[in-house]
């Protein structure tokens, strides 16, 4: 196992439902709870290293596990015998490698000077369930994988890409076991043809989800507005229950527990908890819907793309428009737009942090500095064209991605450190040509979309 090995670029993940028999899921969640208590034990030794000035080295910590995994106490059931022995090594020693670049990703922040955070704990209940598999431990057929210790597993369906296999992830949502299962496709499957050459601004919001600037308002699709009124009944149900059971137990309502305390759990608190994590998936699987067909379609139907810097709106603007960015998913559409572009050959632009898409008037260039959240239209003092904000946000978007991207006419208000540097702001930006041919590849292998 190389640490430094990089994931192709050509990687494609299949995501698929699994069916397995009550033998297996108990397994798969013995497989689950040993990666979280391996990762624990490697952050806690880890951190032990770090607090002594040195670096951890997950590598060395795994070493140092393998020593121990079989003899220490702590790693012992209560008949004396290692545990872990049941467990495929994979699922054992995956957290290693899966700490190694959470540790990498903090000295680098350090080093950049950005805000770092070290990896944190997995809380049994709270964390995601997951172990790994690497790619010659399992083998597929049609609509069958065959995974070490419980032999073969039903999918829901088979392996959507042809190509190289990397590796695959076993994980629970809610009661459904699924498995992500890493391809690395030729060229003719992984670039996609586009259908039209657009180029556009896309204005990410919380009125609509995206205004693009040719005009089409995208709003958030209805039964998520419906699932997330339910999910505020189903958590007040779950909590009313949580309450009783705390009173039953001798503690005040909404006291904090001890810790290491453990309520009995009713068979309703039990069946209550259930249906709210079915909740929480069905809402999570028509956030991912929507998103996958918003961005798919994004990156089919134009060359070019101009977003903003969204963690950087949400954290400068304000704090309700920080939760609502996050209630849509849009570190997910971000994340899905960048790979999509690669896929589509769709250039995919972010507008600088201090671009003021929403004051500037996308007709003059004058900048409306007394612009606050709440208006939702303005007028130009200059030109006295009429703007709606989220449309007029959009087209100065979409400017950044031709070469008649407007002059920031006096500096931004934010910060005083941008004064006189705008420049900066165009600088990020690479002008693109209209052209027809798109510059893509031939690709007459059809692919089951991702969305
Ligand atoms: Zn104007």
């Amino acid at each position: 196992m190389q640490v430094t090995s990089k994931r192709p670029n050509n990687a494609l993940t299949h995501k698929n439902a699994l069916c397995p028999t009550p033998e297996q899921v108990d397994y798969f969640k013995r497989a689950c709870e040993a990666a979280r208590r391996v990762w624990n034990w490697a952050l806690n030794e880890g951190n032990r290293q770090y607090a002594a000035g040195g670096r951890p080295n997950a590598m060395a910590l795994k070493k140092q596990f393998n020593a121990i995994k079989y003899t220490d106490p702590q790693w012992l059931d209560e008949n004396g015998r290692p545990w872990l022995q049941d467990i495929h090594r994979d699922a054992h020693a995956q957290p290693f490698r899966n700490l190694a670049k959470a540790w990498g990703r903090f000295f680098a922040d350090l080093k950049e000077g950005k805000k770092a955070h070290k990896p944190r704990f997995k809380k049994k209940g709270r964390c995601r369930d997951s172990f790994y598999v690497a790619n010659d431990k399992f083998t597929l057929n049609g609509k069958t994988i065959r995974l070490p210790r419980i032999g073969e597993v039903a999918m829901t369906e088979e392996l959507r890409f042809a190509g190289k296999i990397l590796g695959a992830t076993v994980s629970r949502t809610a009661d459904r076991w699924f498995v992500a299962i890493q391809v690395e496709v030729p060229d003719a499957q992984f670039y996609r043809r586009r259908t039209s050459h657009g180029v556009n601004g896309v204005d990410l919001g919380i009125k609509a989800v995206a205004t693009i600037s040719s005009g089409e308002v995208i709003e958030a699709p209805k039964p998520l507005k419906a699932a997330l009124r339910r999910l505020k009944i189903r958590s007040r149900r779950l909590s009313r229950k949580l309450e009783a059971a705390k009173k039953a137990a001798g503690f005040e309502r909404r006291a904090r527990l001890p810790k290491g305390t453990r309520l009995p759990v009713s068979n309703n608190r039990r069946k209550s908890a259930a249906a709210l994590a079915r909740l929480h998936a069905r809402i999570a699987n028509i956030r991912a819907d929507f998103t996958h067909k918003l961005t798919t379609r994004l990156c089919r139907e134009n060359q070019a793309l101009v977003i903003e810097d969204l963690n950087v709106k949400g954290m400068l603007e304000n704090e309700k428009l920080a939760r609502a960015i996050s209630d849509v998913g849009f570190g997910m559409l971000r994340s899905q737009l960048e790979y999509k572009a690669r896929r589509y050959g769709t250039h995919l632009i972010t507008a600088d942090r201090w671009y003021p898409s929403s004051r500037l008037c996308s007709i003059c260039g004058w900048k409306n500095e007394a612009l606050t959240l709440t208006d939702r239209k303005w007028v130009c003092a200059q030109c006295g064209a009429h703007h709606d904000r989220d449309l007029n946000a959009a087209l100065n978007l979409k400017r950044l991605a031709t070469e008649t991207a407007l002059p920031v006419a006096s500096p931004t208000s934010n910060g005083g450190a941008a004064s006189g540097t705008i420049p900066a702001v165009v600088g990020k930006v690479t002008p693109v040509r209209y052209d027809d041919t798109s510059g893509q590849e031939e690709n007459s292998a059809h692919l089951c979309a991702l969305s």
